[in-house]
């Protein structure tokens, strides 16, 4: 499937899950804190194992499903509980799995826009990849339409990567991914041309 074709038309909201994406409902999420102004888009790389794409354990992983012991760098990660409110595979495939108005649990110890504790206030968007490395045409394209369809419910103003909100911690989504482009994108839109980028 490409990536046009894997991209809703229209984006409609039922609470805070995306319609017309595909969703997994993940344990790993809490309450955000009253009058938490969802206003930041982080940006992650994220594959499983390390530059293996389509492999499932992405989305295991975000479950509490993945087999520890099913490859050598999963030890590394063993009980990681973690989540993001979407993954965009290689194809630009959109999954969800958790409740936007809620607090999905990806990125740890954080700060941005004068603010810490990015979880609190944040979106958390994983792209398949490999940090470092290129990120696919589809990628952007669903990336912008997800900002879109974001900016129809929520007052974000900012989108950034992990590295720019846990800098010496956090290195994804890496060089490879092209902020010029995503800011070409955004900017053809009303709704997210006004967004501030690093
Ligand atoms: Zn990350």
């Amino acid at each position: 499937m490409g990536g046009s074709e894997s991209r809703p038309a229209s984006a409609v909201w039922q609470g805070g899950w995306l319609q017309n994406v595909r969703h997994l409902a993940s344990p790993n999420f809490g309450p955000r804190p009253d009058q938490a102004c969802i206003d930041l888009a982080v940006i992650h790389s994220i594959s499983l194992p390390p530059g293996e794409y389509g492999t499932g354990a992405v989305q295991q992983l975000f479950m509490n499903q993945l087999d520890w012991n099913a490859h050598p760098y999963y030890q590394g990660i063993r009980g990681l509980e973690v989540s993001a409110h979407f993954f965009i595979t290689r194809a630009g495939e959109i999954w969800q799995f958790v409740d936007c108005d809620a607090r999905a649990w990806h990125a740890g110890a954080s700060a941005w826009r004068g603010r810490e504790r990015c979880n609190d206030d944040s979106i958390g968007i994983e792209l398949e990849g490999l940090e470092g490395l290129i990120f696919e045409p589809a990628q952007y394209a669903s990336l912008a339409w997800l900002c879109q369809a974001l900016a129809l419910r929520y007052p974000i103003a900012h989108a950034a990567g992990h590295e720019h909100i846990a800098p010496g911690r956090k290195l994804d989504p890496g060089a490879g991914f092209d902020w010029p482009r995503l800011a070409g994108l955004l900017a053809q839109d009303q709704a997210t041309a006004g967004w501030r980028l690093p």
